[in-house]
């Protein structure tokens, strides 16, 4: 089965492009939002650096949920985008001045640190303006996402975070400094996670570390699991929305949080990732020695997570129903990485046929470049075609 998709609205727009599916992204959301208000101290932020398309963040901000940045860039787009300064947090290993700058004049919620040094500069900042920033730890807990090597984050050698025997000197630093105040501690262990089993170790991790606090009597009013959750790039169709209740069911379960905490989620790729395609046009059908290519207009400058982390996306050729036929698709950038898939079947395709990339409305439009000079691709809705 395909995805829909208008078609004949595309005929007239200039490939690439991406188009999103608002309808499947406000299901999504309202699938969230169920899930999570059944827990009393859920609280989800979006992860703005999957999409920040300024009709995708309006739409993610009035389902209510909160945002998570990790640039003074992102502060900014999410205070243009409506969301309110209490319900932005602010992560990344490595903050400029400017960029805490943005944070403490916009008042955000908090300020996710992970070093000793940067703690030092958010007080010193906090301190020339006046103000107190909250702040959280990003701690390390040393568990190994089942993901792409690049991307989990939550092992001890990656450049994330701070040791969890670290824990009590950081707090212990924070309390000495007047214009911090300590109140959380955050984790994010990887992103594209499916099994469930990755996020009960963090659970373990979390439950742990509280005990340790407890023993001395230090208390946590939030707790921050970060993001994750992946999406099925293998059936786009079948399992648009993520199986949210079997997350938020497994921190319901498995963490043990204290009187009056709020638990906080980041979640990225699972909001966005199955309501974007990237819709390319085929300029040539060339056949090989061996092989036939479809070459089309969109490059890993438009969607680079094939080149970057080979990462599969299901492809389809939304002009034609004809029988199919096996091709390598590729595009149109002097490297060899830049190739979407080898060796797919698809609907016979022709010279003019759109393409559909599919699952990529996170970490697409967002990484785009323009490497070779090429346009940046641009966005757009079902709510505009
Ligand atoms: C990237 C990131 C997320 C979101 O990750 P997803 O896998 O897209 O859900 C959440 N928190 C932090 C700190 C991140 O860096």
């Amino acid at each position: 089965m395909k995805g829909t998709f208008p078609v004949e609205r595309f005929a007239s727009l200039r490939t690439p492009f991406y188009y999103y599916n608002m309808d499947l992204l406000r299901a999504t959301l309202d699938a969230i939002n169920a899930e999570a208000r059944k827990h009393e101290a859920f609280v989800v932020h979006y992860a703005v650096k999957a999409n920040a398309n300024p009709q995708v963040l309006r739409a993610i901000r009035q389902a209510g949920l909160g945002a998570d940045c990790v640039s003074g860039g992102e502060i900014e787009a999410c205070v243009r985008a409506g969301f309110p300064s209490s319900k932005i947090v602010y992560a990344g290993v490595g903050k400029s001045d400017w960029e805490i700058n943005i944070g403490l004049d916009n008042d955000i919620f908090c300020f996710n640190v992970e070093s000793i040094p940067e703690l030092e500069v958010i007080n010193e900042l906090a301190a020339a303006k006046g103000k107190v920033a909250r702040v959280a730890f990003r701690l390390n807990p040393n568990v190994g996402a089942h993901t792409h090597a690049n991307i989990t984050t939550g092992l001890a050698e990656n450049k994330f975070g701070i040791a969890m025997s670290d824990m009590e000197t950081v707090i212990a630093e924070a309390g000495k400094l007047s214009n911090v105040k300590f109140v959380g501690l955050h984790f994010h262990i990887g992103s594209q996670i499916l099994d469930m089993g990755d996020f009960q170790a963090l659970c373990n991790r979390i439950n742990d570390l509280q005990d340790q606090l407890d023993r001395h009597y230090i208390h946590v009013e939030h707790i921050n699991v970060g993001g994750g959750l992946g999406v099925d790039y293998q059936h786009p169709n079948r399992l648009s929305i993520p199986d949210f209740k079997a997350y938020f069911d497994t921190y319901a379960r498995r963490l043990k949080l204290r009187p009056g905490q709020t638990l906080h989620f980041e979640l990225g790729r699972a909001v966005v990732a199955q309501c974007g395609s990237l819709i390319t046009r085929t300029l040539y059908i060339k056949k090989g020695a061996v092989k036939k290519f479809c070459i089309v207009d969109a490059g890993f400058t438009d969607l680079i997570r094939p080149a970057l982390y080979q990462a599969y996306h299901k492809i389809e050729n939304i002009s034609s129903d004809e029988p199919t036929d096996t091709y390598d698709v590729v595009g149109p950038i002097c490297e060899s990485t830049d190739v979407f898939a080898k060796q797919i079947d698809l609907n016979q395709a022709h010279r003019g046929d759109l393409i559909a990339i599919r699952s990529a409305g996170a970490y697409g439009e967002i990484m785009a470049s323009q490497y070779n000079c090429r346009p940046l691709p641009k966005g757009y809705t079902s709510d505009e075609l």
